[in-house]
C-alpha cells in the first residue's frame, strides 16, 4: 500500500478532535473515533456504524489505518497458538497465545528483528529493521484476545513483552502501547497483567521507574557474574551488572514491586555453585524472584539445557535464601513458539 495519507492512529486524542473542529465539524466527533480506534480495535472506517457516511467518507480521503493482517497461524499440541504478524509494510513479527488452566496470556513482540547479542536467543539472529508502532503492538494484542475467544472461550488474561526484541530499545511505543491497553478509553486491561522483560537496560529501567509505571518488570538475568554474562550476553559490556544492580534498587524504591529474574541453567555455562551463590547475592539487592525457564534449543548444542539434579540445586539454594522460586516449563515447542525461538521460519 503507498499513500501518501497520515497513518490515523498515529494521531492523540486532541489532534482527532483539532481534525474535526478544522472541518467544522463537532470536537466530539474525536472522541467517537478515538474509541473506534483504540477500544473497539476496528481497522476500517466503514465500521464506525455511529458515524455518518460522509463523515467517514472525509476521513477516508484524509488517513488510512495502517494495521497487521495475522498471516499464518500455527497451534501446537499444546494449545499454544503462534501468529505470523504482517506489518503494513510487508514485514513480519511473530505473537504467541499461551493457554493455561486459569489464564491466557500473550506473548508479544516489540521490534522487528532485535539490537541485542543474545547468543542462545534465535532472534538475536535476525537483524534489527525497525521498532513496532504502538498500533502495531496494540493489534497484536487485540488477535490474540480474540483468537483466545475463539479458541478458548475467554478473553486474554495477561500479557508479556518477551516476543521479538528489546522493549526498552523501543521505549517511548511500548509505553504508548500499554497506555492504550490499559486506559478506561482503551482495552481497560490492568497493568498489574502485564510484565515487560528486559535484558537490563539500566539507563531506561531508571526511567521506567521515574515514570512510575505499574506494569511488572521482569529481567532476564541467566548469570549473576559480569565476566560469564557478556559471554552470552555480550551487549552486556556496556550495561553491566552494577549498573544494572543500581537501576533496579532504583526501581524498586521508586515503585515498591518486586522484580521477576529470569535464568535459563546451561550445562558447564553456569550450573556451578559459584553462579548460585552469585545468583542468590544479586537477589539480595532488591527484592525479587527467580523464574527458571526451560531452555529451547536453537541450534547444534553450544548451549544445552542443564540436568535436573542442577536445576534441584539451585531450587534449594534459592529456598533456603528465601528467595521465591518457580520453574516456567516450554509451551509451543513443536511449533517454534517457545522463547527465543521466535525467528520468523517461514
Ligand atoms: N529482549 C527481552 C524480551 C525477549 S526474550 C528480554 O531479553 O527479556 C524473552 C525471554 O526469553 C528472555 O528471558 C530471554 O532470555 C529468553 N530466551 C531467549 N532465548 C531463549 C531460549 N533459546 N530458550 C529459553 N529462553 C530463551
Amino acid at each position: 500500500m503507498s499513500t501518501d495519507k497520515k497513518d490515523i492512529r498515529a494521531l492523540s486524542k486532541t489532534e482527532l478532535q483539532d481534525f474535526f473542529e478544522s472541518q467544522g465539524d463537532k470536537r466530539f466527533r474525536g472522541d467517537q473515533v478515538y474509541e473506534w480506534l483504540w477500544n473497539k480495535g476496528v481497522h476500517d472506517f466503514g465500521d464506525m456504524t455511529n458515524i455518518s457516511k460522509s463523515t467517514r467518507a472525509q476521513l477516508e480521503a484524509n488517513f488510512v489505518i495502517n494495521h497487521i493482517e495475522v498471516d499464518s497461524l500455527q497451534k501446537s499440541s499444546d494449545g499454544t497458538v503462534k501468529n505470523a504478524v504482517k506489518l503494513h509494510d510487508g514485514l513480519v513479527v511473530e505473537s504467541v497465545l499461551i493457554p493455561t488452566k486459569s489464564r491466557t496470556t500473550a506473548c508479544v513482540s516489540s521490534q522487528v528483528g532485535c539490537s541485542l547479542d543474545c547468543k542462545f536467543c534465535a532472534t538475536a539472529r535476525l537483524k534489527r529493521m525497525r521498532n513496532l508502532n504502538p498500533d502495531e503492538i496494540y493489534d497484536q494484542v487485540v488477535a490474540i484476545d480474540r483468537e483466545s475467544r475463539l479458541y478458548h472461550q475467554r478473553p486474554l488474561s495477561n500479557i508479556v513483552f518477551m516476543g521479538m526484541g528489546e522493549p526498552l530499545m523501543n521505549y517511548k511505543n511500548v509505553l504508548a502501547a500499554i497506555e492504550k491497553i490499559t486506559s478506561e478509553e482503551g482495552l481497560g486491561m490492568s497493568p498489574k497483567r502485564i510484565t515487560l522483560s528486559t535484558s537490563g537496560v539500566p539507563k531506561m529501567i531508571r526511567k521506567l521507574a521515574d515514570d512510575k509505571v505499574k506494569f511488572k518488570l521482569a529481567v532476564s538475568l541467566h548469570s549473576a557474574i559480569q565476566e560469564k554474562r557478556e559471554t552470552i550476553m555480550p551487549f552486556a559490556k556496556q550495561f553491566t551488572l552494577t549498573d544494572l544492580k543500581e537501576s533496579l534498587q532504583y526501581w524498586y524504591s521508586e515503585t515498591k514491586q518486586r522484580i521477576s529474574y529470569e535464568y535459563v541453567v546451561w550445562k558447564g555455562i553456569n550450573d556451578t555453585q559459584e553462579d548460585i551463590d552469585a545468583l542468590i547475592q544479586f537477589c539480595k539487592y532488591a527484592p525479587s524472584k527467580v523464574n527458571l525457564i526451560e531452555y529451547n534449543p536453537i541450534d547444534d548444542g553450544e548451549f544445552q539445557q542443564a540436568d535436573n539434579a542442577a536445576i534441584d540445586t539451585y531450587i534449594n539454594a534459592l529456598e533456603a535464601n528465601r528467595i521465591p522460586v518457580t520453574v516456567r516449563r516450554s509451551r509451543g515447542k513443536d511449533i517454534d513458539a517457545a522463547c527465543g525461538q521466535l525467528a520468523n521460519k517461514h
